[in-house]
């Protein structure tokens, strides 16, 4: 059984990153994301250990200190991180992991871990973004205006990324992420092997 990889998927908030990646788990059971751990308060819905590992900034900066992130980033004022250990043992067990982060999170895991696969979820134009985030209401005015002014900033660096899915259809582009995922996954790419003897 080959080990897992990593898969980066970053971009604005509002991109459509999570509604993407959902797709992309219904198809695989060979994906697994991973659940980040954050300073943020839980939005009405949201549950600890399901959408977040949600914490106080002070044991954010003690597991920081101690090792525990293969990343983590400032973003809109509040601390995320994605917790190392379980990223090793899930890609050990032969999974690969998605990690649906921030462009700078990217970055770093692209620099720590040059063999990721990243990629960048673009929204149509700033236009559509900023009526997803009004649509979506989690946020306030001016979080909200920080999301877009971070969207403009964002969109400089999908250059770096190997893969730019730029989200103006949903199917399109949750068929454009799957191929992508195929194309990269060691474990996809083992078990077709298997298939064929
Ligand atoms: P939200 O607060 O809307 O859930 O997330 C805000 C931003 O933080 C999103 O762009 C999301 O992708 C990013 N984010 C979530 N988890 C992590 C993480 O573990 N590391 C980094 N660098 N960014 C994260």
């Amino acid at each position: 059984m080959p080990q897992g990889r990593l898969f980066v998927v970053a971009g604005p908030s509002g991109a459509g990153k999570g509604t993407l990646i959902k797709e992309l788990l219904s198809r695989y059971p060979q994906a697994w994301l991973s659940v980040s751990t954050t300073t943020r308060k839980p939005r009405s819905g949201e549950k600890h250990g399901v959408q977040y590992h949600f914490i106080t900034e002070e044991e954010f900066r003690d597991m920081a200190r101690g090792g525990a992130f293969l990343e983590w980033e400032e973003v809109h004022g509040n601390m995320y991180g994605t917790p190392l250990e379980m990223v090793k043992e899930k890609r050990s067990q032969g999974k690969d992991v998605i990690l649906e982060i921030d462009v700078k999170g990217a970055g770093q895991v692209r620099s720590r871990e040059p063999e990721a696969v990243a990629i960048f979820v673009q929204p149509p134009s700033i236009e559509i973004l900023e009526e997803r985030l009004r649509g979506r209401a989690t946020e306030g005015e001016e979080e909200l205006q920080e999301r877009l002014s971070n969207a403009l900033k964002e969109s400089l660096e999908k250059d770096d990324f190997d893969y730019v899915v730029l989200n103006d259809d949903l199917d399109r582009a949750a068929h454009k992420l799957c191929a992508i995922y195929e194309m990269e996954s060691p474990v996809v790419k083992a078990a077709k092997k298997e298939n064929r003897r």
